[in-house]
């Protein structure tokens, strides 16, 4: 699943086209949305959120959406719902036994403008969680700065900044992760259960 937090901005190519783009990319690789922000009201005047957007999911992701009678992209609120979104997590988490960081979930922001969303990405790896962004943020000037958010972080909460402005390449990088992710978590819980019956 991919929470999607988006502004809207002109500073990465046309109004609300990363936004679309960056969905259309994240459902066709079978990936749920949980969408927020003002790039949310983008993603229902684009159709995304309605049942129709189905056809535009890859196989899987359809027959879910089918069975469960839900479009690929959940609009989920404003960018001030981050907070229900955190609370959401920590249920699905408590749910399968595993911490914030292990669960398939990535956050994606792909035209984020200003200070709450700056915000709300620091508390994503705050929390445990790989966060893209585009346009790359003003911090490009501190080495320093760039490898704490891109890399060291990691070490410290499981979370880490992605900077990447095409939304294909940035979509891969996010399936990349996410197949990961629940890869280990199934092994995990296999081992889990394994230990249980032994
Ligand atoms: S931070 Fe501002 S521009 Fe971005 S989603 Fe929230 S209200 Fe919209």
């Amino acid at each position: 699943m991919v929470c999607f937090r988006s502004c809207s901005t002109l500073k990465n190519g046309a109004h609300d086209s990363s936004t679309v783009a960056m969905a259309k990319e994240l459902i066709k690789r079978d990936i749920l949305v949980l969408s927020m922000g003002c790039g949310n009201a983008t993603l229902q005047q684009s159709g995304l959120t309605s049942m129709s957007a189905v056809e535009l999911a890859g196989d899987k992701l359809r027959e879910l959406c089918s069975e469960l009678g839900i479009p690929p992209v959940l609009s989920f609120g404003t960018c001030t719902d981050t907070g229900r979104a955190a609370y959401l997590l920590k249920v699905l988490a408590d749910h399968l036994d595993a911490d914030i960081p292990d669960l398939p979930v990535v956050v994606t922001a792909p035209e984020y403008m200003e200070q709450k969303a700056t915000i709300d990405a620091v508390f994503a790896v705050a929390y445990g969680l790989t966060v893209h962004v585009s346009p790359a943020p003003p911090i490009t000037g501190s080495e320093e700065a760039v490898r704490l958010f891109t890399e060291d972080v990691e070490r410290i909460t499981g979370g880490k900044v992605v900077v990447e402005e095409d939304m294909k390449e940035a979509a891969e990088i996010l399936e990349r992760i996410l197949l990961e992710k629940r890869e280990r978590l199934m092994t995990t819980e296999e081992i889990r259960k394994f230990h249980v019956s032994a």
